[in-house]
């Protein structure tokens, strides 16, 4: 499998971030970068400025913004309007349109320091989303800051940054026992002045968190191909999560085979037990999981274990003791 890293949910000019989208496509290839999806409020403006900056692949997502339950939007051609107080009717209205959706930030807590309100997610009974934003850079930020620690991390952004909610990932393990939920990292990147300067800029935040997707073939010179494939890995959990400014967690690979058929993260196997595998090309705490519950723990790049239980199960990276990588699962008689 090829892994191609992109950066997810970036706001532009177009809504509350300071970069233009060209100016931000342009970072994203610098920083190597296989494809980037900007996602401005409320506005979808895919026919103009989806397409290739140099080797980056720039896709044109929003993020539907209501008073609470945001959610990122992929694949849909045309703006998706808000709906107040209906996000189960908003949900439909992007699957008819053959949209991902997946909720933003869904436990992002209310900061009056810094302006910021509750766009924390509230109703769970929704369902026919495609998944879930684990880990976001600003809301990881957000949940850190504190009055004491609040002008270092705005000079140091990135020392704040140390794994998802965990609110969320408890939300995530519960959701797994019923279902399919595949996530996705993001940044929400702004890079608005704060304070008479530039604070969180796209060409910091674009190393940090990535989308690592994992593709069976190199990407289509042509967009629509190109864009396709990128969402459907997306859509099917082929993907993990890392963040890049740690070490480049490119390579890195859980899979499980069981009755001779293989599986990569996002995929289900029929029946345990089940062989799995861990490579990393750094040396890491790999861990794997559960029902949120640690099944296996090594320290170095390759983690092997038999499973008996019908479960998804996920990975977790630690590198030099900071979260690193988080897998999307394996479903496993599932
Ligand atoms: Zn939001
Ligand atoms: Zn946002």
């Amino acid at each position: 499998m090829l892994d191609y890293k992109g950066a997810i949910h970036i706001h532009t000019k177009h809504s509350d971030g300071s970069g233009s989208i060209h100016g931000i496509a342009q970072i994203a290839n610098q920083a190597e970068l296989d494809y980037l999806i900007i996602t401005d409020h409320n506005r979808c403006h895919a026919r103009f400025y989806e397409g290739w900056s140099g080797k980056t692949l720039v896709l044109i997502g929003q993020e539907v913004s209501p008073p609470g339950n945001h959610l990122i939007v992929m694949g849909c051609n045309r703006t998706i309007f808000p709906r107040r107080g209906d996000p189960q009717g908003l949900i439909n209205e992007i699957k008819k349109e053959g949209g991902l959706s997946f909720i933003a930030h869904p436990h992002n807590r209310p900061h009056p320091l810094l302006f910021l309100g509750n766009h924390s997610w509230r109703n769970w009974d929704v369902n026919g989303y495609t998944g879930l934003e684990l880990w976001s850079y600003m809301a990881d930020w957000v949940e850190k800051a504190t009055p004491l620690n609040l002008f270092s991390y705005l000079r140091h952004p990135d020392q704040a940054i140390t794994g998802p909610n965990i609110k969320t990932l408890e939300k995530w393990d519960e959701l797994l026992r019923q279902k399919k939920v595949p996530v996705i990292g993001s940044l929400d990147a702004h890079a608005k002045p704060f304070l008479f300067r530039e604070v969180f800029p796209y060409r910091q935040l674009l190393k940090t968190i990535r989308t690592h997707i994992l593709l069976p073939d190199p990407f289509e010179s042509d967009v629509s191909l190109a864009r396709q494939a990128v969402y459907e890995a997306l859509a099917n959990g082929h993907a993990y999560i890392a963040n890049d400014s740690l070490a480049d967690a490119s390579g890195f690979l859980f899979e499980a085979e069981s009755a001779g058929k293989r599986a990569i993260m996002g995929d289900s196997l029929d029946q345990p037990p089940a062989q799995v595998s861990v490579s990393s090309p750094h040396e890491a705490k790999l861990k794997l999981i559960k029902e949120g519950a640690i099944v296996k723990e090594v320290e170095g790049r390759s983690l092997q274990a038999e499973v008996f239980e019908k479960e998804a199960y996920r990975v977790e990276a630690y590198y030099q003791g900071r979260p690193w990588v988080f897998t999307n699962p394996i479903y496993v008689g599932r």
